[in-house]
């Protein structure tokens, strides 16, 4: 790792809260005259030094954000060039014709992922769902891996994951969570027994669409140096500027999140009660089958994402989409601003959802700006 001339603080008081450490943690120490911020470096070189000679070994952009990482979910962090290059380099982690045991539910990109190794040979897959730890733990005998959402895309599953961590551990196998939807300010794996935290802060860490970038947090510091070395061994390094970008996303993710996810239970409340919405899935809402799971893995709050059947076609819930004006039909998740998008587009989850379910990732809009949006689409397409 490189060292900044303004060394990252370490004097976190244990007493503060995660809202709290997620404002201070990665800071430069405070010293006369320095910097509130990591200072971006933009060079791929360095004038030869036994610490640190190329761009692609660290930086101290990576480090100030790997610092803050690491304090809010209670492990070592390792940053990424996306979320996705970061859950290659867990793949890595598994023995050749090794076993992952992988949540029925996932972000259909990881899926591809192990898919594609285990078409290969590379290792094997076994699904099972992860909001049942008595089926997913039977999947998990003899795993070396076993890999789960907090909350699951696009269903909003909720894992239960201190049960499958516990499993797991019992079983030799690691286990990872990927925290995307959740963030550290919802669970912290790590405290729940989990060995690895995936996050993809292209989303709610970075928090305004405008940049890709990934992290794993290893409870075991091996694991964190061979993830560093496939980092660079593979070139699946994060650039400076995203790492930066990133961290000032951190700093205001207590409020965007607050805000988002209130306005997330208010939406899910009135479209659950709205004549043209079949289904409303969100783990937040009383009467939600994952209710009672999230209310003890998650009991902070599940977040602002939520999923919804329109009472329709396909076509109609197309419609639907095009005729929203604040609302953008887009995909991705996790800013400020509010989007949505039919999942069935997708080769991925047309096999696990229905034609009309749209996936809604709710914003810091006005809530009654973005009630009266939905509602008036929905309306004028279905009468
Ligand atoms: N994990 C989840 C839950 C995601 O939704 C995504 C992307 O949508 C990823 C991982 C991959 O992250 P990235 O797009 O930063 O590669």
């Amino acid at each position: 790792m490189p060292e900044s001339p303004y060394p990252a603080s370490l004097d976190l008081d244990p007493a503060w809260t995660a809202d709290t450490v997620a404002v201070q943690a990665g800071r430069p120490a405070r010293v006369p005259g320095a910097p509130m911020n990591p200072p971006l470096t933009l060079s791929t070189t360095y004038v030869h030094d036994a610490r640190l000679e190329y761009g692609r070994e660290g930086n101290a952009g990576w480090a100030a954000l790997e610092a803050a990482l690491g304090a809010l979910d209670g492990g070592h962090a390792v940053t990424f060039a996306s979320g996705l290059a970061a859950a290659t380099a867990i793949a890595e982690l598994v023995p050749p014709q090794g076993t992952v045991a992988l949540s029925s539910v996932t972000y259909y990109g990881v899926r591809n992922v192990l898919e594609r190794l285990a078409a290969q040979g590379r290792l094997r897959l076994r699904m099972a769902p992860a909001d049942d730890p008595a089926a997913f733990l039977a999947a998990a005998e003899g795993a070396d891996l076993v890999w789960v959402e907090s909350i699951a895309n696009p269903l909003m599953v909720v894992a239960d994951v201190p049960a499958i961590a516990a499993g797991a551990r019992e079983r030799g196998a690691i286990s990872v969570v990927d925290a995307t939807f959740a963030t550290p300010l919802r669970q912290c794996p790590l405290g729940l027994g989990a060995d690895l935290v995936l996050h993809s802060a292209t989303k709610f860490i970075g928090g305004h669409s405008d940049l890709l970038l990934g992290a794993v947090v290893c409870r075991d510091a091996a694991h964190a140096d061979a993830l560093a070395t496939y980092r660079h061994d593979h070139g699946a390094v994060p650039g400076d500027l995203e790492a930066f970008l990133a961290l000032r996303g951190l700093r205001t993710l207590a409020v965007r999140l607050d805000r988002a996810e209130a306005s997330a239970v208010e939406l899910a409340r009135r479209l659950s009660s709205h004549p043209h919405v079949a289904t409303v899935h969100y783990p937040g809402l009383p009467g939600d089958p994952q209710h009672e799971r999230a209310a003890r893995v998650l009991p902070r709050g599940s977040g602002p994402m939520l999923s919804f059947e329109v009472a329709g076609t396909g076509e109609q819930t197309e419609a639907v989409l095009a005729r929203l004006r604040l609302v953008t039909h887009a995909t991705s998740l996790g800013g400020v601003e509010s989007l949505i998008e039919r999942r069935a587009r997708y080769a991925g989850d047309a096999a696990i959802v229905g034609p009309t379910l749209c996936r809604l990732s709710v914003g810091i809009e006005n809530v009654e700006d973005l009630w009266a949006d939905l509602d008036g689409a929905l309306r004028a397409v279905l009468g």
